[in-house]
C-alpha cells in the first residue's frame, strides 16, 4: 500500500478513535467520561466562585448545576419479549427524544446500558423537576410500529448540586432519587430534596 495512502488511513482511525471517546455508538448521545469530566470541571468552577464570590460567578454565568438520572423501565423485557435489534432500536428513538428536548448548552450522556444522564447548567433542582417530568411524558409517548404491543417508559431521579458537592456524592443523590422512582411505581420523577415527587399525568 502506498505510504500516503497508509498515512491517511491512520489519521482517520485516530479521528474515529477519538470520536469515540466523546460520541456513545448507539445513540450518538455524549459518554460518561465525557459528561464525567464536563462535570468535575463546573462543579470545580462552582466551588471557586463560592469563595470569590459574585465576580467569577458572573463571568461564567452560572452558580448551580442539576443532574437528571433516567433509567428505561424493564428494558430487560423489552430486549426478551421483542428481541435485541428492537432493544437498540428503543434506545436510540429515546436517545433522540431525551436530547430533543433539552437546550443547547445542556449535556445529555448514556451513563451505562439503558442509563441516560442529562446535565442542566445553572438549573435549581425544581427547574430540573420539570424538565424531567416533561422528558419522561415524551418518551411515554413515543410509538413503536416496529414491534406490536410495545410500549416504553423510563424513572428519573433529579439531584442539584450544592456549595462543595463532589461529582461522587451528586452522583449519587441523583442515583438515590432514581432508586427511589423505581421503588415507588416507575415512569416518574423524583427529586433527592423529596418535596419534588411528581406522580405522571393521567388523562
Ligand atoms: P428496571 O425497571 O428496574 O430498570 O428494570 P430493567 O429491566 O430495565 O433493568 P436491568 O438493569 O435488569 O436491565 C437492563 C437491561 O438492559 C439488561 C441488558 O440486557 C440491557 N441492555 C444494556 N445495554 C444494552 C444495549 O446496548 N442494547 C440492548 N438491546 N440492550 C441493552
Ligand atoms: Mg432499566
Ligand atoms: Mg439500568
Amino acid at each position: 500500500m502506498d505510504k500516503d495512502k497508509l498515512i491517511t488511513e491512520l489519521q482517520d482511525e485516530i479521528v474515529r478513535l477519538e470520536d469515540n471517546l466523546i460520541h456513545d455508538n448507539l445513540t450518538g448521545l455524549k459518554t460518561r467520561a465525557f459528561l464525567e469530566h464536563e462535570l468535575s470541571v463546573y462543579l470545580e468552577i462552582i466551588k471557586q466562585s463560592s469563595s470569590v464570590e459574585t465576580q467569577r460567578r458572573e463571568r461564567f454565568g452560572f452558580k448551580n448545576l442539576s443532574l437528571i438520572f433516567l433509567d428505561i423501565d424493564f428494558f430487560k423485557k423489552v430486549n426478551d419479549a421483542h428481541g435485541h435489534d428492537i432493544g437498540d432500536l428503543v434506545l436510540k428513538r429515546v436517545a433522540e427524544s431525551v436530547a430533543s428536548n433539552v437546550r443547547t448548552g445542556d449535556t445529555v450522556a448514556r451513563w451505562g446500558g439503558e442509563e441516560m444522564v442529562v446535565s442542566l447548567l445553572g438549573a435549581s433542582e425544581k427547574d430540573a423537576v420539570l424538565k424531567a417530568e416533561e422528558i419522561r411524558a415524551k418518551v411515554e409517548e413515543l410509538g413503536f410500529p416496529e414491534a406490536s404491543g410495545l410500549e416504553v417508559t423510563m424513572s428519573a431521579g433529579v439531584a442539584s448540586s450544592e456549595n462543595g458537592l463532589t461529582l461522587e456524592d451528586l452522583v449519587k443523590r441523583a442515583d438515590e432519587a432514581l432508586y427511589k422512582a423505581k421503588e415507588t411505581g416507575r415512569n416518574k420523577v423524583v427529586s433527592y430534596s423529596e418535596c419534588g415527587i411528581m406522580e405522571p399525568v393521567t388523562s
